[in-house]
């Protein structure tokens, strides 16, 4: 459902993508993990059309992401997004932040987006929330008011990038549940992650990048256990 074919990507004379290519397919859980500066999250920013990549080609369930006609509106409805910064509005409350896409950018009828934005606060274990505002809730509460937001738009895709990064210890946990449960519904994810026992556990593959090039990649078992290239066995070795 994601084809990402050799994609380049310079910064100026800076090039943080060095041909990167790799497939997921639907219902799949996908990880990327990597040191820091690799190139994570300026690759799922390029699968978003965020940043236009240099050369090379992404499709995602038929949309040519490359494409200089690309239908915006098309892909924000076919690929969720969730960031480290949860980047809820304020001043509104949790049912009206994940009602606002469904209301405004597809024009959907009021009274079931909002039956169905309850219905997704529920699913993310937010019900009795609705009400909150952003600055009321946890880290790990607005996080999945982001999950439930991007959800709203029916995405085919979910990215993540470092979505568990900002928060504290013990909220962790409930967002990779709420991302767990997902997946385990057949939601296809790909996620940017330092969570390694949830790559583990959930991750039907995972790559390991560094400096703009995938330097291997293999289902978590192998991976984890039996990495071939040295500078994957360094890095397991300090985040394991
Ligand atoms: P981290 O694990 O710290 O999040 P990352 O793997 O996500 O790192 P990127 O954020 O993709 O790395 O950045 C890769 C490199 O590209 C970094 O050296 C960064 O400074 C550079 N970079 C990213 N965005 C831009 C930009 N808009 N302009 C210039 N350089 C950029
Ligand atoms: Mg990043």
């Amino acid at each position: 459902i994601v084809r990402v074919s050799d994609v380049h990507k310079s910064f100026g004379t800076f090039e943080v993508l060095k041909g990167i290519s790799f497939d997921v397919r639907k219902g799949e859980v996908v990880c990327i993990i990597g040191p820091s500066g690799s190139g994570k999250s300026t690759l799922i920013r390029c699968i978003n059309a965020l940043v236009p990549v240099t050369s090379g080609t992404i499709r995602v369930a038929g949309i040519e992401v490359a494409d200089p006609k690309l239908d915006k509106l098309a892909l924000r409805r076919t690929v969720g997004m969730v960031f480290q910064q949860y980047n809820l509005f304020p001043h509104k409350t949790a049912l009206a932040n994940v009602m606002m896409a469904p209301l405004h950018v597809l024009g959907q009828n009021r009274a079931e987006v909002e039956v169905r934005a309850r219905a997704l606060l529920a699913k993310v274990r937010l019900a009795g929330k609705e009400d909150a505002y952003p600055g009321e809730l946890s880290g790990g509460q607005q996080q999945r008011v982001a999950i439930a937001r991007s959800l709203a738009m029916r995405p085919d895709v979910m990215l993540f990038d470092e979505v568990t990064a900002a928060l504290d210890p013990e909220t962790v946990k409930e967002v990779l549940v709420t991302i767990r449960e997902l997946a385990e519904e057949g939601m296809t994810c790909l996620l940017v992650t330092h969570e390694m026992n949830f790559a583990r556990e959930v991750a039907d593959h995972v790559y390991f990048t560094d400096r703009g090039v995938i330097v291997e990649h293999g289902p978590p078992a192998t991976l984890f256990s039996a990495a071939q290239d040295e500078r994957t066995r360094r890095f397991l070795s300090q985040v394991l």
